[in-house]
């Protein structure tokens, strides 16, 4: 048996980048930059006031008393040199004019007709936003393999791009395997069973900013398994769920290998999630995974999740791991690490887990319920009130705050 960490890596070493395309600026959100991007001028682009005040000459003032013989809204550029003595009113952001160094802002002055006394003193070059202060022309402000979030939306804008080149998103196809598998829509029938896989299997494809493409269901025999695996091959991945263990009608394995594709089979040291087969076919990575609903959501989070992140150009490729105080005791009476489902929360600085009951690998509800996975050791006992380490999975589920 192969541990988690081996697994991941021999799969990786397999994922390339994909190509990039052009995109406008606001679609490059959560996509990751191939290119550094270089600001083209300073911003700001001159020295500009911070507040709605009084633009002054600090060293020409004399005392605290200054004559307004002007106004600059924002959008508008004063030219005339403001004499020693005089202030003109200023606004948030316009440039500060010639002649002037300060501001004092509005509620630090006390107006008397067309002059204004200070009511507290004014330090030199206050209030003033100093040019490129934020960027500077030249300056490499977004670098190449940068993740594209809100903030850097908006600087791009502030730049002047309008479209840019990201990594595309990985197209996966998505196929499930089964006799006994109809179709979400049709009536139950005795021995039949409601395919949810593709359909939870291409949701965590979404979430993760990848675009799936659904092949549907293929039944258990070899040639047909083989024409439904050829029609995902167009495909940046195929990812299979069922079909992968030694049961008399698994096919997978033997038609990706009639197809051609050298398969790598583990059997891997974990549960659930164990029999995971992969192979390159005609250069495509296709992934087989468990077909109970649990072991094939949680072998996606472990082993085609930080694929697809990685064909997109992302760096960072893997959940956090925390550690969480134990509410309730746990064990792991098995051989292999036992990934339990749990819930987590946040609770005096700390985070706090219990588990989501019936482990079952067929119960999909014990993925409802949670929002990280519990890493129990083989063999491992643990008390209330124990640390353990708990992967992370959605923490924007809300499910910890809702469940305690
Ligand atoms: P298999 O690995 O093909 O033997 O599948 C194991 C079990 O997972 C089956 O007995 C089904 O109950 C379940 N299963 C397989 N494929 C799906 C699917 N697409 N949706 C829901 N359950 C499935
Ligand atoms: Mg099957």
């Amino acid at each position: 048996m192969v541990t988690i960490e081996e697994a991941q890596r021999t799969i990786l070493e397999h994922i390339t980048t994909l190509e990039t395309e052009k995109v406008s600026v606001f679609q490059g959100l959560n996509r990751v930059t191939p290119e550094d991007h270089i600001a083209p001028w300073d911003i700001p682009a001159a020295d500009n006031s911070a507040m709605d005040g009084y633009a002054f000459s600090h060293a020409a003032q004399g005392g605290d008393r200054l004559r307004v013989t002007g106004f600059l809204p924002a959008g508008e550029v004063g030219l005339v040199p403001v004499p020693a003595g005089e202030a003109v009113k200023i606004m948030t952001g316009a440039p500060i004019p010639p002649g002037c160094d300060t501001v004092v802002p509005i509620e630090d002055v006390e107006k008397e007709g067309e002059w204004i006394r200070f009511t507290r003193t004014v330090k030199a070059g206050s209030h003033v936003r100093k040019r490129a202060e934020d960027i500077r022309s030249g300056d490499v402000v977004i670098p190449a393999g940068a993740l594209l979030r809100p903030q850097e939306i908006g600087m791009l804008s502030a730049m002047g791009t309008t479209a840019l080149a990201v990594y595309r998103r990985a197209r996966v196809a998505i196929l499930a395997t089964g006799d006994e598998l109809l179709e979400p829509g049709s009536t139950p029938a005795p021995g039949k069973i409601i395919n949810s896989n593709s359909y939870s299997l291409a949701a965590q494809v979404l979430d993760v900013g990848g675009d799936p493409v659904l092949l549907g269901i293929a039944p258990d025999a070899l040639d047909a398994t083989c024409d439904k695996i050829r029609s995902g091959l167009n495909a940046d991945m195929l990812v299979i769920s069922g079909g992968v263990s030694v049961g008399d009608r698994d096919f997978v394995k033997e038609a990706i290998e009639k197809l051609g594709g050298s398969v790598t089979f583990w059997k891997v040291n974990v549960k659930p999630g164990k029999p995971l087969a992969f192979a390159m076919l005609q250069g495509t990575p296709v992934f087989a995974l468990a077909g109970n609903p649990v072991g094939a959501m949680v072998a996606f989070e472990l082993f085609v999740r930080p694929s697809i992140l990685k064909s997109m150009g992302r760096r960072r490729l893997f959940r956090p791991m925390v550690k969480a105080v134990l509410q309730e005791p746990a064990a792991n009476k098995g051989k292999r690490p036992h990934l339990v489902r749990g819930i987590v929360s946040l609770r005096d600085d700390r985070y706090h887990v219990s588990t989501t009951g019936n482990q079952s690998s067929g119960r999909l509800s014990s993925m409802i319920q949670g929002n990280g996975l519990i890493r129990l050791a083989p063999e491992a006992s643990h008390a209330v009130g124990d640390e353990v380490e708990v992967l992370l999975l959605d923490w924007g589920s809300e499910m910890g705050e809702a469940l305690q």
